[in-house]
């Protein structure tokens, strides 16, 4: 087994093209421009950037929501076009995507259980004992007590429901997990006691994640590494204490410059 769970090369997404009603040609967005990084087995990589940058679009790729214009993935030793062309459910084996709005992500009509029911039995195909018995192991896992199940998304305060929604991104055993803002929507307070979680899961589970956040004090205090984007480009990635100590490209010093805590913290020291 190789020591990279996520290749990527090149990658390319444009949205817009085309002709408009009229034949005129339509506008062009380049989201992300020819973006190469790897999440080697293990890792946080943490990717940071200003709203628009092409954080969530470069993830929504990875996980097969959006099909990329150019440029090749690998997930988990398998190429992307091979999950593409096998379905949905190739991807939700192997890769899980966890959103920022916890509450929204998950549907308020259906209790916790029925909710962690859907990758168990679409993805995993469990009979009913052995979902019954998955369903009380993730809620566990999460520190969720058992009664979890029978509740319902609106019972849940936001921490509580991105736990949930952690939970249910692991239902089906995927080993990598993409992080999109997962904790922007929480309390300062209930962002840490997330992200806490989050590494212990990783550890003792073996996950890596990719980690998306615009918040560069959270994402120095989860990444092994850094990469940061702007304008749809990587302009720097690195370790995260290197990264953050001495930033290289002027994006980047921009960045720290402007993120209150960050600099707080450093005139401190
Ligand atoms: P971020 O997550 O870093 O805030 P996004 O990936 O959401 O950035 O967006 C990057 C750029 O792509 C933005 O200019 C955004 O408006 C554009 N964009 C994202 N999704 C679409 C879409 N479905 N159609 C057209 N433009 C889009
Ligand atoms: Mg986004």
């Amino acid at each position: 087994m190789s020591d990279v769970a996520v290749e990527i090369r090149d990658l390319v997404k444009t949205f817009g093209g085309g002709r408009t009603l009229f034949g005129r040609a339509a506008s062009t967005v380049q989201a992300v421009k020819g973006v190469s990084l790897e999440l080697n087995r293990g890792e946080t990589l943490g990717i940071v950037g200003e709203s628009g940058s092409g954080k969530s679009t470069l993830a929504r790729m990875l996980v097969g929501l959006e099909q990329p214009t150019s440029g090749t993935m690998v997930i988990d030793g398998k190429p992307w076009a091979e999950l593409a062309a096998t379905g949905s459910r190739a991807f939700g084996r192997n890769i899980q995507y966890v959103f920022q709005d916890p509450v929204a992500s998950l549907n308020p009509r259906k209790t916790i259980g029925d909710i962690l029911d859907v990758p168990l039995r679409l993805l995993c195909g469990y009979d009913s004992a052995k979902r019954e018995a998955r369903k009380r192991e993730l809620v566990a896992a999460v520190h969720m007590p058992t009664n979890t199940l029978e509740r319902y998304p609106h019972e849940f305060s936001g921490g509580q429901a991105q736990r949930i929604a952690i939970a249910r991104a692991l239902a089906a055993e995927a080993r990598i997990l993409v992080l999109d803002e997962p904790v922007s929507a929480l309390d300062v307070s209930v962002q840490a006691q997330v992200l806490l979680l989050l590494q212990q899961l990783r550890d003792d589970l073996g996950l890596s994640y990719l980690f998306i956040s615009h918040d560069l004090a959270v994402v120095e205090s989860i990444s092994d590494r850094v990469a940061v984007m702007y304008l749809g480009d990587v302009v720097e990635s690195g370790p995260a204490a290197q990264l953050f100590a001495s930033p290289q490209h002027e994006y980047t010093r921009a960045l720290i410059a402007s993120a209150p805590r960050l600099t707080a913290s450093e005139s401190a020291t």
